[in-house]
């Protein structure tokens, strides 16, 4: 026997788990122990040592490796071991450079993990995916991507998505009755729910069967793709700045060794040199760099509660012009509280704030109990119709659920009414809410058999769907005065910025149908909750501050217009003269029409999550980077359409935050201008350490050039070069990737997606400073080998020390865009360290004896070190205040 074809008591049986208690303890560890966590295996981490070795696989390492060796037949044991050594140490670095990436990847992914609701010694509770046992009580919504195997016990409307497994896209019904048939194909076992599938509508209950590799996926997960490494774009476009880089450097370098070796330089030297030059030159290790300082940055968002799920949206955050921003939840605390009711066509007045259960009801100041006509009736199919559950802890209530339905808890619960749900009455049917159809129904059962239709939503649904009205005279058919009556007091509650829901019945009897299709009309209409849900206290100034970034934040909501243009008021997000659009209006344009007018527009009410693709295409359309949020299914396609997806870590669904590039932890707006600030100084530290990489590597090959050119003697040696490469540029380097922003980043607008890297004034810098500091180390080797021609090796260390010393300089003024006076220098510690070590251990070269010979340096004298420091100050002292 197959689990479908099984009673759900049989499976209860034979697991030893009923769905009302779930697993014990100790259970959950002894199963855990027995079946693994539930994972699916064969994605192999790639071997440390793999890592290692693939630094050495960089071509230029190989020629220098094969230099080396060819160094060491020669004799020269010393060069060749010192530059192996350089080129050990190097490789490190590389290895540990990326392991720290690596890492902070993993940990990201670790934070992304899908959470399950699982029921186990008779509570409630998540947990993480991967602890889930066989046996396990399970809860899932609309939504959910499914965690395992499952049997259906409970299904409300529940649809499942399954073309992961089966190919087939079309949402399949589950429900919990078991299948006589044989041998059935996954796609035809409508009572199970299978890991990896996604749920569409509805929600249901399940026991687990099979988790990890004993689940149907587990079965397929064998023939599942490796997923690959992903670049990001700003990655790729310097891996391209690298290969051009690489012939340019291959280039000068041979230039520079024909030069040599045509002016009678040795061959053999001149080949080591231009090797090592090569190395030095070519910027192989600026891509981990990259890779360090942006998961260095995702780890600063983390802390800010922001998780990047794609390593490329730090990058485009820099660049983001409009936040499409959902309201409940995101802009607004979505914590909702009954404040006014309609009904009788009177307006009743409830106290109480927040889900505290204390408050009353109010008429013209008369407090009402639970006598006051069809007050206690409206109440109670408000909690019947309902699909969250009011929870103490330590005195504080809180809902668990949709808050919406929570305020309705919170409400009856002021006039003494409490859940009999169970007991009085059972729910036959639910018609779940979602945003498309706005609306939801429960078909509820009393304990005299009797049956009725509860139906709540938004009021101008309701509306067309009621035919009978009812107030303290009685029921009758509804009349246009009742209907103009209802709009008026809606429009009134949604000015005062007021969400609001009607709630209507209908009588049904046992032998109606209880098919969808006929239910939901000729409703009686009894009243409306207009209720409020506050916004978040961040919300307004992140807006502002947003606006001064060139940022336009868009409000996108199901609410009723005038909701949604009384929050947007409050929260400063609508100007003056900006428009509102609504969601039957929406339906009316193409996105050509709405593109034309889209720059004035600022909210979107009434809108259906469809409507939302249309806008994200609407703003690309007009050029602008668009950040969207969401958080239920439905919100999918847009997350994906948009430049960065960002979805919602506390209420937001399973296949909305695999859609997205960005998770609010929070759930909150003022996340989103966190990130994209520190989004914005990512990008700015990338930009001050690839110039100051550049720059040296400019300078190092102009020396030589420079040299060769005048028919000098080599300025540097091989050793000195690669030294160079690794102590001077690499530490610097990353120090900059972890700098402070120099202007206030959110004082600018956004970068345009289109802005290569060198632009706003860098690729000149670079040229001009590189030029610069190969100039001066020129001069001051000149001078000093004209003076003392039979001491190369003097003249070698002047160079060597002047080209060090005005690089750590030029370090400093890479910091800034403007003027190095503007930055205190002493600002970044991690630089700071990094220029004095550097210094530390070009002071270790020249002066420790046994290193000199290696080096080829000698010790410097006082006298040395004031003519050096003067020369190397000259590139930032003459070009480092101006702006160019
Ligand atoms: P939002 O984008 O603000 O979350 P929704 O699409 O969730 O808007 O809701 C749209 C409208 O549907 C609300 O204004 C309200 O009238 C109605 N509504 C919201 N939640 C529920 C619910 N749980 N049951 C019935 N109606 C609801
Ligand atoms: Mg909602």
């Amino acid at each position: 026997m197959k689990w479908y074809q099984l009673d759900v008591d049989r499976v209860e049986q034979k697991l030893h788990v009923t769905a009302n208690r779930g697993l014990t303890s100790k259970q959950v560890e002894q199963r855990r122990k027995q079946y693994g966590a539930n994972v699916l295996e064969g994605q192999k981490n790639t071997s440390k040592w793999l890592i290692f070795l693939k630094q050495f696989q960089d071509f230029m390492v190989l020629v220098l490796l094969a230099a080396t060796l060819i160094a060491g037949l020669l004799g020269e044991f010393i060069d060749a071991t010192a530059i192996m050594v350089i080129v050990l140490v190097n490789g490190f670095i590389g290895y540990f450079q990326e392991q720290k990436a690596e890492k902070s990847l993993d940990k990201l992914k670790e934070l992304s993990a899908p959470v399950a609701n699982v029921l186990r010694n008779e509570e409630w509770g998540k947990v993480n995916s991967r602890d889930i046992v066989v046996g396990d009580i399970i809860k899932i919504n609309s939504g959910d991507r499914i965690p395992a195997d499952i049997r259906i016990v409970q299904s409300n409307s529940m649809e499942t998505e399954e073309s992961a497994l089966t190919g087939e896209s079309l949402p399949v019904m589950k429900h919990a009755t078991a299948i006589v048939k044989n041998s059935l194909e996954a796609q035809d076992q409508v009572n199970m729910g299978f890991m990896g599938t996604m749920v569409t509508r509805g929600s249901g209950i399940g026991i687990v069967v099979g988790t990890g590799m004993e689940s149907v996926m587990g079965q397929i997960a064998s023939l599942m793709v490796n997923t690959k490494k992903i670049i990001t774009p700003l990655e790729q476009r310097l891996a391209e700045l690298g290969k051009i880089l690489i012939i340019l450097s291959l280039g000068l370098t041979a230039l520079v060794v024909g030069l040599g070796v045509v002016q009678g330089q040795p061959v053999y030297d001149m080949f080591l040199a231009g090797v090592s030059l090569a190395v030095a030159a070519i910027p192989e290790g600026l891509p981990a760099i990259v890779t360090v300082a942006l998961s260095l940055g995702v780890q600063r968002m983390i802390r800010k509660k922001a998780i990047v799920r794609k390593l490329s949206a730090v990058e485009t955050l820099g660049s983001a012009s409009v936040i499409c921003s959902d309201k409940t939840g995101t802009m607004t605390e979505n914590q909702m509280t009954v404040k006014e009711v309609y009904l009788n066509g009177e307006h009743i007045y409830v106290t109480g704030d927040g889900y505290d259960i204390r408050g009353e009801y109010f008429l013209n100041k008369n407090k009402l109990d639970d006598d006051f006509p069809n007050l206690k009736s409206m109440l109670l199919y408000g909690m019947l119709c309902n699909n969250a559950s009011l929870q103490v802890k330590k005195g504080k209530y809180n809902v668990d659920g949709d808050p919406t339905d929570g305020a309705l808890l919170v409400a009856a619960r002021k006039l003494g009414l409490t859940v009999m749900l169970g007991e009085k009455y059972k729910v036959i049917k639910e018609i779940p809410f979602d945003s498309d159809r706005k609306r939801m129904s429960v078909i509820i059962e009393d304990e005299k058999g009797r049956r009725f239709l509860i139906t709540k939503g938004a009021p101008d649904i309701m509306l067309p769907r009621s035919t009978f009205y009812v107030d303290k005279t009685g029921k009758r058919v509804m009349t246009t005065t009742d209907k103009n009556n209802i709009d008026l007091s809606v429009g009134q509650m949604a000015e005062k910025a007021l969400r609001t829901i009607a709630i209507g019945v209908k009588p049904l009897s046992k032998d109606d149908s209880i098919d969808t299709a006929f239910l939901e009309k000729d409703l009686t209409f009894i009243g409306l909750y207009g209720m409020i849900d506050p916004p978040r206290k961040e919300v307004k100034s992140a807006i502002e501050e947003c606006r001064q970034a060139g940022i336009k934040t868009v409000m996108i909501t199901g609410d009723h217009v005038k909701t949604a243009r009384a929050i947007a008021q409050n929260l400063k997000l609508l100007p003056e003269d900006g428009k509102v659009l609504e969601g039957y209006q929406l339906n009316q344009m193409s996105v050509d029409d709405l593109e034309s007018v889209i720059d004035d527009t600022y909210v979107f009410a009434r809108v259906s999550p469809e409507h939302k693709l249309k806008i994200v295409k609407a703003f690309q359309k007009k050029g602008h980077i668009v950040a969207m949020t969401g958080d239920g299914v439905n919100d999918a396609p847009a997350i994906k359409a948009s430049n960065i997806g960002i979805s919602m870590g506390i209420n937001g669904t399973d296949v909305t935050k695999e859609a997205s590039s960005l998770v609010l932890m929070d759930d909150n707006f003022a996340t989103i201008k966190s990130a994209i600030q520190e989004g914005r100084n990512i990008y700015e530290n990338i930009r001050k350490f690839i110039r100051y990489l550049l720059a040296s590597n400019v300078g190092e090959i102009l020396v030589m050039l420079f040299a060769m050119l005048l028919a000098l003697p080599l300025p540097l040696v091989p050793v000195q070069i690669l030294w160079i490469n690794l102590i001077t540029d690499g530490l610097p380097a990353m120090a900059l990737g972890m700098d402070k922003s120099e202007y206030d980043v959110m004082k600018r607008n956004p970068r345009n997606p289109r802005e290569g890297v060198f632009a706003r004034g860098m690729g000149y810098k670079i040229i001009s400073r590189g030029i610069m500091i190969g100039l001066v180390t020129l001069i001051a080797f000149m001078l000093t080998y004209q003076n003392n021609p039979d001491n190369l090796i003097y003249g070698q260390t002047i160079a060597f020390t002047t080209l060090v010393v005005a690089q750590l300089i030029h370090v400093f003024d890479c910091r800034s865009e403007k003027s190095v006076f503007s930055r205190n220098p002493f600002e970044n510690i991690y630089l700071l360290l990094a220029v004095l070590s550097s210094l530390l251990l070009l002071l270790v070269v020249i002066y420790w004896e046994p290193l000199q010979p290696i080096f080829h340096t000698t010790a410097l004298s006082l006298r040395d070190w004031m003519f050096i420091i003067g020369f190397a100050a000259i590139p930032t002292v003459l070009f480092g205040y101006t702006k160019k």
